[in-house]
């Protein structure tokens, strides 16, 4: 996994919206650390510039040393969004061996369809996205973005219209999966329950502009 460095790192959008206060935090590698904060404060906005999708308006956001954008570029850095933006022409199964064709991967088949039965969609391999139900989408894009065994794993509120059984199965399950490849993960939810199955550490930000009000080490046995 990779060290994520936010160095005072602040967000001023064009119309003058202040999503996110200087920030400082260190994210360490092959941890998972879950974001928490009121709605509109600035997590997806601090996880989009760690991704490398929003530039900081001033500080410094860098991953192993590096910009987020060449870290992306290397295909070493996956994202999920609660909107899962999977090619509609394309099988699941082809949205996922994609995802790895443009990380410059082999195909690895059974790879995918490992990831599939994972994420609980075992039998939909050869279905196209218009056919899955909004949960089942975004199991798919889950899927998607671990194919890459990416170095970095950012997570936008990924289980939003996931039922709540396969979410324990997921809750159970990812971690393994990402202390395995020692996955550096960032996932922003506003569930408290997911928050402290799921991470190493929850940081909780404030009302906008996001800054860190508390950084709390969790330690719980896993199943
Ligand atoms: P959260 O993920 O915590 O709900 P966001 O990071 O999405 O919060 O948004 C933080 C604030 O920035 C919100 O007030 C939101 O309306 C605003 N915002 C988000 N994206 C933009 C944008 N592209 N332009 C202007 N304001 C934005
Ligand atoms: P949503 O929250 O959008 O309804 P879910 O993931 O809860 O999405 O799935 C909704 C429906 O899709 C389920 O009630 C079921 O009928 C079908 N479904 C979901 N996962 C599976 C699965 N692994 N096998 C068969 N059907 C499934």
């Amino acid at each position: 996994g990779v060290t994520v460095t936010v160095d005072a790192a602040t967000k001023v959008y064009p119309d003058g919206t202040e999503a996110v206060a200087p920030i400082t935090l260190t994210l360490d590698p092959g941890r998972t650390t879950v974001l928490v904060g009121p709605s509109g404060c600035g997590k997806s906005t601090l996880l989009r510039m760690i991704a490398g999708l929003e530039s900081a308006t001033a500080g410094e956001v860098l991953v192993d040393g590096e910009p987020p954008t060449i870290v992306q570029r290397r295909g070493e850095l996956a994202v999920a969004f609660q909107d899962p933006s999977l090619l509609p022409w394309r099988s699941v199964a082809a949205n996922i061996a994609l995802a790895r064709e443009l990380a410059r991967l082999d195909r690895d088949d059974e790879r995918v369809a490992e990831l599939i039965d994972l994420v609980g969609l075992t039998g939909f391999a050869a279905t196209k996205p218009a056919a899955l139900s909004g949960g089942m989408r975004q199991r798919a894009a889950i899927a998607r973005a671990l194919a890459t065994d990416p170095r970095l794993l950012l997570l936008d509120e990924p289980f939003g219209a996931v039922d709540e059984l396969t979410r324990q199965q997921l809750a159970r399950e990812l971690p393994a999966l990402w202390e395995g490849g020692g996955t550096t993960t960032l996932l922003v939810t506003h569930s408290v329950a997911e928050a402290v199955r799921l991470a190493d550490r929850v940081i909780v930000l404030s009302p906008r502009p996001a800054r860190v009000l508390a950084d709390i080490p969790i330690k719980l046995p896993r199943p």
